[in-house]
């Protein structure tokens, strides 16, 4: 990235990197856990939850997308090799072991929760020593986290009242 632009951010631009990177794994393994888990779902209202998992990982997939695109403006690279993705992440990979949908759908809350938690923590770290651009980044990633978290929920709760209702 240019010089100046460089130049405004209020703090260690090295730590700024870790942290988008971290960020990043994050959303890879996002993506991966969505994307696998649209294709092996099984059990009720299954076409309705794949494709809201499709949806979401494309959506992760953008957010791994913006945040690539700043490591490379503050002059740093984003991970290059997967492997490195499980040695930094801050949510971690939950394999779909059981594919039936209410346990893909609990991994999937899990990993909303902790992403959500992730992007406050960055805003919070950002918060007067302002890298602004990172900030929007984050503040648009947040809000994509709670709403993610939420579908899902509602999902869970739908599955939940209909097997209430037939037990
Ligand atoms: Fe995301
Ligand atoms: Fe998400
Ligand atoms: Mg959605």
């Amino acid at each position: 990235m240019g010089k100046q632009g460089r130049e405004i951010v209020g703090m260690n631009v090295g730590k700024v990197i870790e942290l988008l990177n971290k960020a990043f794994a994050d959303e890879w393994l996002a993506y991966y856990m969505y994307w696998i888990g649209a294709r092996v779902v099984v059990g009720p209202h299954r076409s309705k939850v794949e494709e809201e998992l499709v949806e979401h990982a494309e959506e992760e997939l953008e957010h791994a997308e913006m945040l690539a695109e700043r490591i490379i403006q503050l002059g740093g690279t984003p991970l290059i090799k997967p492997t490195d993705w499980y040695d930094v992440t801050n949510c971690g990979y939950e394999a779909p072991e059981d594919n039936f949908v209410v346990p893909i759908l609990k991994q999937n809350i899990e990993g909303e929760r902790c992403a959500i938690r992730v992007y406050k923590e960055l805003l919070d770290t950002l918060r007067g020593k302002d890298d602004i651009t990172v900030g929007i980044i984050a503040n648009t990633i947040l809000p994509d986290e709670i709403e993610h978290e939420e579908d899902l929920e509602a999902i869970l709760e739908d599955i939940k009242l209909i097997q209430k209702k037939r037990g």
